[in-house]
């Protein structure tokens, strides 16, 4: 017990968000795939005592902070089982095995787009992404630097272009960013 209150103790003493998420990033939330094979199922869980435990920290609502989580898993499983018009998805194993700051980036990007989205209606949401984001770890800020740059729709275009060579590196998709860039304009 005394461990764990001085343990506390520290969290508290430093800035208590970046530190729980450097220990494990899937404390607030977590997408998984079920079985490699068919019929795979893929679940989301959201953490909701740690998400109330963070939102005091981040002076931000806990429904805010709520939405933002379970938008950013189901943005995992857009990327991964959301069909294109050619009902190609992301190959599990290429999703599973891809570089950790493609994968979170992507989820961020389209996470901070429906809070953007939302903004007017509940403005909770966008408030909360803003106050975690520059505490958490670099790969779930890859997409800040996309989204200075690129458009959306070439975001989207390097998404599928990526995916369907079952690429896994953030380097291509950096490769297929700027060619989605050139395509489009
Ligand atoms: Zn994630």
């Amino acid at each position: 017990m005394a461990l764990v209150n001085d343990l506390l103790a520290e969290i508290d003493s430093r800035d208590p968000v970046q530190k729980l998420l450097l220990v494990s990033q899937d404390v607030l939330g977590v997408y998984r795939i079920i079985g490699l094979f068919p019929p795979m199922r893929t679940e989301v869980h959201l953490f909701w005592a740690v998400i109330a435990l963070v939102s005091g920290w981040l002076g931000t609502s806990v429904e805010g902070l709520t939405v933002v989580v379970l938008a950013h898993e189901l943005a995992h499983g857009y990327t991964h089982i959301g069909a294109d018009i050619d009902r190609v998805t992301w190959d599990t194993d290429a999703f599973i095995n891809a570089e950790k700051g493609l994968i979170e980036g992507l989820a961020q990007h389209y996470t901070h787009l429906v809070c953007q989205a939302l903004e007017f209606r509940f403005p909770e949401a966008l408030a909360a992404y803003q106050a975690l984001l520059p505490r958490q770890p670099p790969p779930y800020q890859t997409q800040k630097q996309w989204e200075k740059v690129h458009s959306k729709e070439m975001i989207r275009l390097a998404l599928l272009t990526t995916r369907r060579r079952m690429q896994t590196t953030l380097a291509e998709f950096m490769k297929n960013l700027n060619q989605a860039e050139q395509d489009l304009t």
